[in-house]
């Protein structure tokens, strides 16, 4: 099936009728194309939310709420039709998008069209100077969202709910490697009645098409999730022209597990946090530390459950594991299952690329984990966004805190204790923007989400987003 750019609330090819292959995962194969969109599709693209941007930034936050809500209704009453296409793209079981992906793309549509209502500024009296200060919230413009391959729908929509409940009209790019939910995205929006030009969605590969979208001077904010090394050059293009820019980057989180924790609760979490949609959530909790009286009984459960996962392909009901998202990111994943053996790591489990019979080309890798002699090694330090974990014992809660911090990530912790104030004392100090104690991935989406240092710049979530995509302005009256 070929995918179209959706401008102004119509489907197009793209202008210079360029083209590229779209694979999907469980097998291998190329199974349609998309747009290898241009700098002009992008221009073209901007020009319709330009137009669109005068009345949709005066439509009443009534009906802006009452339109993304309907959005949200329309992709619970597609779930199915989403989720299979969701799993065809990014080979991720269609049972985990039935779950996850979707519906949350339909709550943070709800999320925010119910958000909009509530978002307040702040008004200051000048007492004693016979003056009052107010602050307008104003919708930023024409914005662009630029999304990874990992959470598709999920993450895309992270990001144009709160844009357009703004106020703002969008160019969007989904990741080139997973297209199809965006595309799809499109048609429910105008069953939804969008006004056309509120959203354009324009796809192709990072260095062309999102490169235009970063490089256009009147696109004035870039909301972006990705890897770490593309939003140090994304910051590098839109420094000089001074947009606003949210970063979501990479992580490489640490699993802290404490002897005092529930244990069963714990474990089961872990095998979870690990390898939920193969290892390729940025939040997955890759570095997993083992209070040292607990590690070998640890090690021993935690493999034997981790061997019980089935790969298998995506729309099989009993696959936990599907496959990776493309070819070079297995054998990207597969090249660090290599550098840990160099390294000295052991191989616990798993490390071997899995052959389907009937789907022998697809992506598919068993879950692994190496148990590494020193948070130092590469495996341990850099990202590897797969179903691949480290693990390692730890004495005491300071050696703990300490490896848990070293490394250029700051995304998230997650912390295994019933202590109290061993808690409280970690979640202080751990370097990350989110905590998660005796659980994982549980999400509120009033709070605010983002990370530190080499994980990104900015908080998105609840009002924070609702703030990235306004602009504040203090008009001063005195009387
Ligand atoms: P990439 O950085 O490769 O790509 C992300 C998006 O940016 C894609 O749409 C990509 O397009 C596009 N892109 C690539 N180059 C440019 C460019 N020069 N200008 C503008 N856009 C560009 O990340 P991945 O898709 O590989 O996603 C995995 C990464 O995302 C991991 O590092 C992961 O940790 C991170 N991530 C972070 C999250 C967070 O919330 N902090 C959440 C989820 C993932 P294309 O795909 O077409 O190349």
């Amino acid at each position: 099936m070929n995918i179209q750019n959706f401008i102004n609330g119509k489907f197009e090819n793209p202008i210079s009728n360029d083209w590229v292959d779209n694979y999907c995962p469980a097998i291998g194969e190329v199974y349609g194309q998309i747009p290898n969109s241009s700098k002009a599709d992008v221009e073209h693209a901007y020009q319709a939310a330009k137009d669109a941007f005068h009345n949709w930034s005066q439509t009443t936050l009534e009906v802006r709420s009452r339109i993304l809500i309907k959005i949200s209704e329309l992709l619970e009453v597609n779930l199915l039709r989403l989720a299979e296409a969701e799993s065809k793209d990014n080979g991720k079981p269609v049972n985990l998008a039935k779950a996850i992906d979707i519906p949350r793309a339909a709550s943070n549509f709800r999320f925010f069209g119910n958000a909009i209502t509530q978002f307040a500024s702040e008004s200051h009296e000048s007492v004693g100077q016979n003056a009052i200060n107010y602050t307008l919230r104003q919708p930023v413009g024409v914005v662009g969202c630029i999304s990874p391959w990992n959470l598709p729908l999920y993450l895309f929509t992270w990001k144009i709910a709160p844009a357009i409940a703004a106020g703002n009209c969008v160019v969007a790019k989904p990741s080139e490697v997973t297209p199809m939910t965006a595309h799809l995205l499109g048609e429910i929006c105008n069953e939804a009645g969008l006004p056309k030009g509120v959203l354009n969605i324009v796809h192709g590969l990072g260095t062309t098409t999102g490169q235009a979208i970063v490089e256009h001077p009147e696109i004035k904010a870039i909301s972006f999730t990705g890897g770490t090394s593309t939003g140090a050059h994304i910051a590098r293009v839109a420094a000089p022209m001074f947009k606003k820019l949210s970063l979501e980057l990479g992580g490489k989180n640490p699993n802290i597990i404490f002897a005092d924790c529930d244990y069963d609760d714990m474990l089961e979490t872990t095998v979870r946090s690990s390898f939920a949609n193969q290892g390729q959530i940025c939040l997955c909790g890759s570095r997993i530390f083992v209070e040292a009286s607990i590690f070998e009984k640890f090690k021993v459960d935690f493999v034997k459950k981790v061997k019980q996962l089935k790969v298998g392909h995506p729309s099989e009901s009993t696959t936990d594991i599907g496959a990776l998202v493309s070819k070079s990111h297995l054998e990207k994943v597969l090249s660090y299952i290599d550098i840990a053996k160099d390294e000295g790591g052991e191989i616990l489990c798993g490390g071997n690329r899995v052959t389907l019979l009937g789907f022998e080309n697809g992506y598919y890798l068993e879950p692994t984990i190496i148990e590494v002699e020193t948070d130092e090694c590469r495996v341990n330090q850099e990202e590897i966004f797969g179903p691949v974990v480290t693990i390692m014992p730890f004495e005491t809660e300071a050696d703990v805190l300490q490896m848990s911090n070293k490394v250029k990530y700051g995304l998230a912790a997650t912390l295994w204790t019933n202590n109290l104030k061993r808690t409280m004392r970690l979640s202080n100090q751990l370097q990350a923007g989110i905590v998660w104690v005796n659980t994982w991935m549980l999400r509120d989406l009033r709070t605010p989400f983002g990370g530190v240092k080499a994980s990104g710049v900015g908080r998105e979530g609840g009002f924070e987003a609702l703030r990235f995509f306004t602009e504040a302005k203090n008009v001063c009256i005195k009387y």
